[in-house]
């Protein structure tokens, strides 16, 4: 979602250098972006909607920051988006967050005379800061004291024309500062420096950094003191990856899933061996996660339960209404692709105050999450460009699966399931140029409504078929436990409605074959993923059955289809519309 990139130093590419910076911010979802330059001593301010744009031409520069924003108050439109001026246009602020309590700053400061050109919250910043310089405080307190004004989770980063500096500050969003023999850099998301230097600096919570050429400081903003930060190392593989003409990056992450499978096979086993250690010591566990990474706790859920070991799952954002029922001393599983998402931050602040211990399983290391967790287990998926995360969720999914292989002691056995899944997948990946997908999404393209039925281990996929399908191709897609049918949700079904229904070979699969029936009866069109040809099904897959890849191959199966249900629509597979790769706002 949201990002910051700011450049200070010798080079006077800095244009270019922001706008290759916002470029690398892009995976994380955006709809509109904008970048301020220093020019024959003015800030200019270039921004657009849509795609951070190729190829500009920049005057020199040697200082400018950058913002690609997800809108959360006011319109996508070019006047909202980042930077704003002050109204002596001597700073410009971009900022990621909320602040809850804009719109009484708003009032004060209209009081006071200052003129809002954008309806965003932000804008508050840059007035603030002026109000606080007229008052003659450095712009170091200018921006503390504003800081300490908003209320909510934010970090922004102010450009000043008068001291040619730039001020960064946050309570919880991300900034991170490094710096090489060209200059300083900041942004909001590590991997996008990791070609700049090895050595980076973490802002924590009420930290403020300033960055002139020569370098930066950090000051802790309640003693108002500099500080000596903790630099960490890291060895980021960011590949600069690019498409072909009509790749796109949905399609391309789907394919490089039988990679990312065997890379886990190859290097995870002593994570895969520290979580079995934590499981098998906690007496409560508890899991959270928001949207996929639910479904993965969820799943996770049914697999433990197999094994005779509860546990309670929880979506991030419900996890506080519950607190008063957690046990202390427990085990708090979080699960977050970007290792970014407010709510589960949150979570992790009420679990920590509870003596929770905390693990997560994200795939960002250096992540917000990693850095509050007692230990984190990594996904290594590699950087996940699409919004839609798909070779994120199958990498934890079969982290889950060795996971729970090696609690039940026979951990070869899942290795074994896994390696034969990938040659599974190798195969639909290279079938007939997707024929039979592209057939079956043709069928269902049409409809405004489809249900994905699954009972048991099948449920939290059949939940994460409709997120995929919903998210791409903007069908309304609904998950139902098939358990559930008759109380409800059957009144939905239609002539041709299209469901989608899970048919492994294990307990559940007569009750499928049984909702199958019925909402066939009801003129459903049926698309059965299942281990064995039944003619219930009007299309079906095949998914040989092995208890440790079942579900992998199976989701890989749904995640093709909802790529090509989202082409047959015209949607962008990898920017879907309202969406972000990462929440960081509430
Ligand atoms: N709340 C700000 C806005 O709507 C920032 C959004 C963001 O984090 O991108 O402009």
């Amino acid at each position: 979602m949201c990002g910051i990139y700011a450049y200070i130093g010798e080079s006077n590419s800095t244009g270019d250098i922001i706008l290759q910076g916002l470029k690398k911010l892009e995976y994380r979802g955006y709809d509109s972006w904008g970048i301020s330059i220093v020019v024959n001593g003015k800030i200019q301010n270039i921004k657009d909607i849509g795609s951070v744009k190729k190829n500009l031409e920049f005057k020199d520069s040697h200082i400018g920051i950058g913002h690609t924003r997800w809108a959360t108050s006011g319109n996508i439109t070019k006047i909202n988006s980042h930077p704003h001026y002050d109204c002596t246009k001597s700073i410009t602020v971009v900022h990621n967050g909320i602040i809850e309590n804009f719109k009484k700053l708003k009032t004060e400061l209209l009081k006071k005379g200052h003129v809002f050109i954008s309806e965003t919250d932000t804008e508050v910043l840059s007035h603030e800061i002026e109000e606080e310089l007229s008052l003659g405080k450095s712009l170091e307190d200018a921006v503390i004291n504003t800081f300490n004004k908003i209320s909510g989770i934010n970090a922004f980063v102010v450009l000043s024309l008068k001291y040619k500096k730039i001020v960064g500050i946050t309570n919880g969003s991300p900034i991170i500062v490094t710096s090489n023999n060209d200059g300083t850099y900041l942004s909001s998301d590590l991997p996008s420096l990791s070609k700049i230097s090895k050595n980076f600096v973490i802002l924590e919570n009420n930290q403020l950094v300033k960055i002139n050429k020569k370098g930066f400081k950090i000051i802790d903003t309640i003693t108002k003191t500099e500080i000596i930060p903790n630099k960490i190392k890291a060895e980021i593989d960011y590949t600069e990856d690019t498409l072909k003409p009509n790749e796109t990056w949905l399609l391309k992450e789907i394919e490089q899933e039988p990679d990312v499978l065997k890379l886990i096979l190859d290097t995870s086993l002593s994570d895969i061996n520290i979580l079995t250690n934590e499981i098998n010591k906690s007496k409560y566990i508890y899991m959270i996660g928001a949207g996929s990474s639910y479904h993965l706790a969820l799943y996770f859920k049914y697999m433990l339960t197999k094994l005779g070991i509860s546990s309670e799952v929880f979506i991030a954002s419900e996890f506080p209404y519950f607190i008063k029922t957690i046990h202390k001393e427990s085990l708090l599983i979080a699960f977050s692709q970007s290792g970014e998402t407010l709510d589960i931050l949150d979570c992790i602040g009420i679990a920590k105050s509870n003596n929770m211990r905390i693990v997560s399983i994200t795939n960002s290391i250096f992540s917000s999450l990693q850095r509050k967790s007692d230990i984190c287990i990594p996904i290594n998926a590699g950087v996940e460009r699409s919004v839609i995360a798909t070779k994120s969720f199958v990498a934890t999914l079969s982290i889950l699966t060795l996971t729970y292989n090696n609690l039940n002691k026979n951990i070869n056995a899942g290795e074994k399931d896994i390696e034969n899944a990938i040659n599974t997948i190798n195969n639909i990946l290279s079938l007939n140029s997707h024929k039979k997908f592209i057939d079956i999404a043709r069928k269902i393209s049409k409809y405004d409504h489809l249900f994905s039925l699954g009972k048991g281990q099948s449920f939290p996929i059949a939940l994460e078929t409709a997120l995929k399908i919903k998210e791409g191709s903007y069908i309304h897609a609904e998950a139902f436990n098939a358990g559930e049918l008759k109380h409800g949700a059957l009144a939905l079904i239609e002539k041709n409605t299209p469901c989608i229904l899970f048919a492994p070979k294990d307990s559940t699969y007569q009750s499928i074959i049984s909702a199958t029936r019925e909402v066939k009866s009801r003129g459903a069109f049926t698309i059965g993923i299942t281990y064995k040809e039944d003619p219930i099904f009007d299309d079906y897959f095949l998914v040989p059955y092995k208890e440790s890849s079942w579900w992998i191959v199976s989701t890989i199966i749904i995640q093709i289809l909802a790529y090509h249900l989202t082409i047959l629509r015209g949607n962008n597979p990898d920017k879907p519309r309202n969406l972000a790769k990462s929440v960081t706002v509430r």
